[in-house]
């Protein structure tokens, strides 16, 4: 080999050795880690080795021309310089761009370390002479190696393009050319007396061999190096390709006939697994047993639906999710991917809604909405052997308790009433609260006893007293029951039923269960027909008002009149006050109708004699109104009646139903001189106590009593002590439904103070418009009477 290969060697060496170098700063440069110091020293070994490499086989054609060898230790020492240099110099440009001072400090550093590995180097030949330098030259490779070596750094952010690598990798061997052939160029062998030494001599051949190996261990560092980065290249395809599998929303897996080949970040959160956990399984142990056969269709076919499926997680976990499945290809293989997106929270929300759509909140029951579904569903089903009963239930006095303890108490109060119904149920049973104080139980195949039962129950349950902070309540409950297919086959009907029924059970006197019975639909309806033309009636001022005459026993005379109310009906005729009267207070005409009636009655008897006494009757729901009092002071103002010659006639009930208010209303007209009867006394099961509550002016004795009078004992014996308790409470004490001669004289004989009834006078329009005779003639009166009347009135 002649002298210019081997420089063309030494230079290819170098180059090599460069780029490699060049490659592994920047594989250090981009590794995150700690490997990056392992490249880092790569780099430094490889740029090392490689300007020692290149030295060392440029000096076979550069060597003096005598026998000449090497010392080890500076030789060693030489390559080490070059090493240690590199290193600092590659940190300075660990940064993508870096500035130009670190690129000029890196140079300078490179400049030195590769002069001085140089120096070294020469340093440790050893042959028969000496080496003279040439300082100017020695200046001017230094300078220019740091320069170039400066300058490789210039593009280090365009890397990894292959034109950037390679201009840098050039210029670094361009640097270390320089130093080492200027410097050579600037260098004399003076041949002299060989260098003393005791040091070990390499020759020739080692420093080829070694060069060789330095060569070799820089190309196999080189391909380590580019493998590293194809590698790493792969690695970034595979974690960017990962990162975008996690930003989706879906659970991702794939897998080989339902086997786990991988699953996305996605999934494992879902599940709660972790990938290596979840690799390998079989994709229907992630399905609930239920929804095995879907998750099967989803394994082994394009499906391409989009199902709901529930799940299992980690430690048996319940989930759902949508399920969305495709054939692909895997790593050249067939295989399928499995979308799975979490509706957990969405179906719990969802549960929640539904929970509130369809609950009382109050009381957690079902709502009346919850109730309309489960009823059509449940008639739907109802047969002749397996009927379905509905109970309707309204609370008794609750809205007492509400008024009284007010709405906290009260809604507690429901509470409590929900959780006594709950109990009584079966499991198929639905209780469901209407509204305010109205509940529904709906009892799918039970039979007519097993209804009739739960109606019981449900009475005794909710009479029994409730605590309610504190405070010992007592209500009741009013059933409504009904059953279909027996009462009704649709939902409407058989929901009308059960009320129709409930209406009953409460007219009844409340406590108590009705049983539906064919016909309470038709007496409804003609109910409500007959409550419309009691509206227009009273609208139109069509009622009349009639005047029964009250007798005074001492004399005989006729005191007063009791104002009753008449409605003749268009085409049903006369129809009693004892049938519309209960319709006008249910419909709530009460109001109205009774300001008729004493409007009517108040004008009229302001025509009679002033000493004739006028008694209007009052419904106990009058008294819910608690204008009452004012309104009556009102009219009989307006008409010009004097208060005294008013009597208002009201039952016991006033007192029970709501006692606090109506003796205010009591009181209140008691003051202003209108004086008030106690009617029908005797029928009441409260009478003594009802007396003790208020200072009545008059008791009527009702008419049971007086027509039982001298035909059954124990009637006799009551008439006779409420007389006696009249005369010591020094109440007037008026006997209704007289009719003979007999109980007239009887009453008379015992202290009654008045009397009433047809043997005195009917019932008949006011007096004087049956031209001023106060009677109408044929009313059946005693001929006795009739003086005594026509005295009393004209
Ligand atoms: P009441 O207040 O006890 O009225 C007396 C009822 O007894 C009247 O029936 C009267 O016609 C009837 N009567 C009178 N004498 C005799 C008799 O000798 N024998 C028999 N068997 N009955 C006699 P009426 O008019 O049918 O009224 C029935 C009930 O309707 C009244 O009972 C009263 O509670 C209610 N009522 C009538 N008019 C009004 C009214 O304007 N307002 C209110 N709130 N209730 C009224
Ligand atoms: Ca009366
Ligand atoms: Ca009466």
């Amino acid at each position: 080999m002649n002298s210019l290969t081997w420089v063309l060697l030494a230079v290819a060496i170098g180059t090599v050795s460069c780029i490699g170098s060049v490659v592994l700063v920047i594989r250090a440069r981009d590794a995150t880690d700690k490997s990056r110091w392992f490249w880092l020293g790569l780099a430094a070994i490889i740029y090392g080795s490689g300007v020692w490499a290149t030295h060392f086989v440029a000096m076979i054609a550069e060597a003096p021309p005598m026998r000449m060898g090497y010392a080890l230790g500076p030789t060693v020492l030489s390559v080490l310089l070059v090493i240690f240099g590199a290193f600092p110099a590659f940190v300075l440009v660990l940064t993508p761009s870096p500035t130009r001072l670190r690129r000029m400090g890196a140079g300078l550093i490179l400049g030195v370390s590769v002069a001085a590995m140089h120096l070294t180097g020469m340093a440790a030949m050893r042959f028969a002479g000496t080496l003279a330098y040439r300082p100017e030259y020695l200046v001017l490779a230094v300078g220019l190696g740091m320069v170039l070596s400066a300058l490789a750094w210039r593009r280090l952010a365009d890397f990894p393009a292959v034109s950037a690598v390679g201009e840098a990798g050039l210029l670094l061997v361009l640097g270390i050319a320089a130093i080492h052939f200027i410097a050579m160029a600037g260098t004399r062998y003076v041949p002299g007396p060989m260098a003393a030494s005791g040091a070990i001599l390499i020759g020739r051949n080692a420093t080829l061999a070694s060069a060789a190996a330095s060569a070799i261990a820089i190309g196999l560092s080189l391909i380590v190096g580019l493998f590293d980065q194809r590698w790493r290249q792969v690695r970034l395809e595979a974690a960017r390709l990962r990162q975008l599998a996690d930003c989706t929303i879906e659970g991702l897996l794939i897998h080989a006939e339902g086997v786990i080949l991988w699953a996305n970040g996605v999934l494992c959160d879902m599940l709660d697994m972790d990938l290596a956990s979840l690799t390998g399984r079989d994709v229907a142990t992630l399905a609930h047993p239920h929804d095995l056969p879907m998750i099967r269709r989803h394994v082994l076919a394009d499906s391409g639906s989009l199902d709901e499926i529930a799940m299992v997680g980690a430690n048996g976990r319940a989930l759902s999710a949508e399920i969305a499945s495709r054939r692909i290809r895997y790593e050249g293989r067939p295989a399928g991917v499995i979308a799975l997106r979490d509706t957990t929270d969405r179906r719990r929300s969802a549960a929640r809604i539904e929970h509130l759509a369809f609950h009382d909140t109050l009381t957690g029951l079902a709502n009346r909405a919850r109730f309309d579904d489960a009823l059509a569903a449940m008639i739907e089903a109802a047969t002749v052997a397996q009927p379905l009963s509905l109970l309707l239930i309204d609370l008794d006095r609750f809205k007492a308790v509400n008024d009284l303890h007010g709405h906290l108490i009260g809604d507690q109060l429901l509470q409590h009433v929900a959780s006594r119904l709950r109990r009584l149920m079966r499991e198929d049973d639905l209780v469901a609260r209407m509204g305010g104080d109205e509940f529904a139980i709906l009892c799918p195949k039970a039979s007519v006893e097993a209804a009739t039962r739960l109606a019981d129950r449900v009475i005794e349950t909710l009479s029994a007293r409730f605590e309610v902070d504190g405070q010992v309540l007592t209500i009741g409950a009013s059933v409504g029951l009904a059953m279909a297919p027996l009462n009704a086959r649709d939902a409407a009907t058989l929901m009308q039923a059960a009320d129709l029924a409930l209406g009953r059970a409460k007219r009844e006197g409340r406590d108590r269960f009705c049983f539906f019975e064919p016909g309470m639909d038709i007496r409804f309806r003609e109910r409500r027909a007959i409550e419309q033309d009691l509206r227009s009636a009273i609208e139109a001022d069509a009622l009349d008002v009639h005047y029964q005459p009250v007798v005074d026993c001492a004399t005989r005379e006729i005191v007063g009149y009791e104002a009753l109310v008449r409605w003749s009906h268009a085409t049903r005729g006369p129809i009693s006050p004892v049938d519309f009267i209960p319709i006008a207070e249910e419909a709530g005409l009460i109001l109205a109708l009774g300001k008729l009636v004493l409007e009517h009655a108040a004008a009229a008897a302001c025509r009679w004699p002033a000493h004739i006494s006028l008694a209007v009757n009052l419904s106990p729901r009058q008294f819910h109104d608690p204008n009452l009092g004012d309104d009556i002071i009102a009219i009989i103002q307006r008409v010009g009646l004097p208060a005294e010659r008013l009597e208002l006639e009201v039952t016991e009930s006033v007192l029970i139903d709501d006692s606090s208010r109506a003796l205010d209303i009591l009181k209140q007209l008691k003051a202003h001189g209108i004086r008030i009867a106690l009617d029908d006394f005797g029928t009441g099961y409260s009478s003594l106590g009802t007396l003790r509550q208020f200072p009545f002016d008059k008791l009527k004795i009702d008419r049971s009593f007086v027509q039982s009078l001298g035909i059954d004992h124990d009637a006799t014996s009551m008439v006779h002590a409420i007389l006696a308790m009249g005369t010591s409470l020094r109440l007037t004490v008026t006997a209704e439904g007289v009719e003979t001669e007999l109980q007239f004289e009887t009453l008379c004989a015992s202290g009654c103070d008045l009397v009433q009834g047809f043997l005195l006078g009917r019932p008949a329009p006011s007096p004087e418009v049956n031209g001023g005779s106060p009677v109408p003639e044929g009313d059946g009166a005693a001929p006795g009477l009739a003086r005594h009347r026509r005295v009393g009135l004209v």
